[in-house]
């Protein structure tokens, strides 16, 4: 019975990715299921700024900026991580607030918002890390997932 406790194990010090998700509750265990689906199980180190990407690069939290950079770099170096995934997500608070209701009234202008703040962080992320891969992704309060198509991006 007492492999039924045990954890599985893990492959020395890798990761394949390092996750920027919203801090929202409503989501947490939606994002788990989604990276366990996604073959990211334990293998992605996980930074959460309110906002996601927009905690990122938007001017209201510049703060959060050099944390989020930091922790990048500190995922590749010890974990030597290949990939950048953002999950941001619907009716999100910090959107709001930075963005305005307006900007994320519909589901159109909410992943139009989102794609632009994307392409900001794919742009900032590319300047700093240009090896690693980023793929940004909108997910739904049902806990179903989108991607967000960036700039430059032919599919
Ligand atoms: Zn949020």
């Amino acid at each position: 019975m007492g492999a039924a406790l045990a954890l599985p194990a893990q492959a020395g010090g890798k990761a394949d990715a390092i996750l920027l998700s919203c801090m929202d509750y409503r989501l947490i265990d939606d994002l788990a299921i989604m990276l366990n689906q996604m073959q990211y199980r334990n293998s992605y180190d996980h930074v959460i700024l309110a906002g996601g990407a927009l905690g990122a690069v938007h001017p209201q939290f510049a703060a959060w900026h050099p944390v989020f950079w930091d922790h990048v770099g500190l995922a590749v170096k010890l974990h030597s991580v290949h990939e950048i995934l953002v999950i941001d997500h619907s009716d999100c608070g910090a959107a709001k607030l930075a963005l305005g209701e307006e900007a994320i009234a519909t589901p159109q202008k909410e992943m139009q918002a989102h794609a632009a703040v994307m392409d900001q962080l794919t742009q900032a992320a590319h300047e700093r890390f240009p090896e690693l891969r980023l793929r940004g992704f909108l997910m739904t309060l049902d806990g179903t997932m989108e991607r967000i198509p960036t700039a430059g991006e032919t599919h």
